[in-house]
């Protein structure tokens, strides 16, 4: 089908009490990968892209394989700008056919960050697409974003946010980190209930590479509806490429390398999309769509 926005989706999920898993694509492999493992599942499910992914493969070349991809399934599937650095980049992804944008102001002073995200959900508006934002920093490096990690979301802030921006959902730090943790991470679980009793809008959690399943699940049983993963994809492509190349470095055909790094993504995101419990959720969030 189509490319769906990711608006009816989360809102599902959060009605539903899951998580819609986001993953993070590089080329047309993951993307191939990902979009079979939510077929698999029947579940729906977000692609996304970081800025230094649309450097590297250009926003209109991953929409067109997204796309492409996506006319092949019968789940929805929704493409994503993650962590959009600029007013500018959230545009040209908005023109390129990305059906869902993130503008990451958590970096600036809060007023800033408002305004910015206001000013990219007015434009986003134009092109009836749901945009997400970051209020409190997510700790880690994501892409060329480095954050401390003690500024987690204050929920009256958030309130707040969501009010004078009119965002559709919001990423929230609660002492997550992007990439892998150097020792087991503390989540402020009790900071995402009341954030989420005071916020209407579906909450997103970043940084969820390397998190244990029990608390990816705990998490979403508190409301969180999106859940973003990157590093751990790239491991695994990586790792079965170096394991084919390591058992047979006679191979020099890129297909060989892909269909590894393609079966063990694929692996990886059925298991993530059980930790969601998003699976079997894509038909019904489709016959929804058909029924409006
Ligand atoms: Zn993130």
């Amino acid at each position: 089908m189509p490319l769906v926005d990711s608006r009816k989706m989360l809102q599902d999920a959060r009605q539903g009490g899951y998580a819609v898993g986001a993953f993070n694509v590089e080329n047309m492999e993951m993307v191939k990968a990902v979009i079979q493992a939510a077929g698999e599942m029947e579940s729906p499910v977000i692609l996304q892209t970081t800025p230094s992914t649309i450097r590297y493969g250009g926003a209109a070349v991953y929409a067109s394989i997204v796309s492409a991809e996506a006319a092949r399934t019968p789940v929805p599937v929704c493409l994503h700008l993650d962590h959009g650095s600029s007013y500018e980049l959230a545009e040209e992804c908005l023109e390129a056919g990305y059906r869902s944008v993130m503008i990451d102001g958590s970096g600036l002073p809060f007023e800033q960050n408002i305004e910015l995200a206001a000013k990219v959900t007015a434009k986003a508006r134009e092109y009836s697409v749901p945009v997400e934002a970051e209020l409190g920093k997510v700790g880690g490096k994501e892409d060329d974003h480095e954050a401390e990690s003690d500024g987690n979301t204050d929920p009256a802030e958030a309130e707040q946010y969501v009010r004078e921006t009119g965002i559709d959902s919001l990423a929230v730090a609660i002492g997550t980190a992007h990439g892998f943790y150097k020792g087991t991470p503390v989540l402020d679980k009790d900071r995402l209930t009341e954030i989420r009793s005071r916020v209407e809008i579906p909450l997103v959690l970043h940084g969820a590479s390397g998190l244990s399943d029990a608390e990816v699940e705990a998490c979403v049983e508190r409301g969180v509806c999106k859940v973003n993963f990157a590093t751990e994809l790239r491991v695994a492509y990586t790792e079965a490429v170096k394991e084919l190349l390591a058992e047979k470095p006679e191979v020099f055909d890129p297909k060989e390398l892909g269909i590894a790094g393609m079966k063990a993504v694929t692996a990886l995101v059925k298991h993530k999309i059980e930790v969601c419990k998003s699976a079997g959720k894509g038909m019904i969030v489709q016959k929804g769509i058909e029924e409006v």
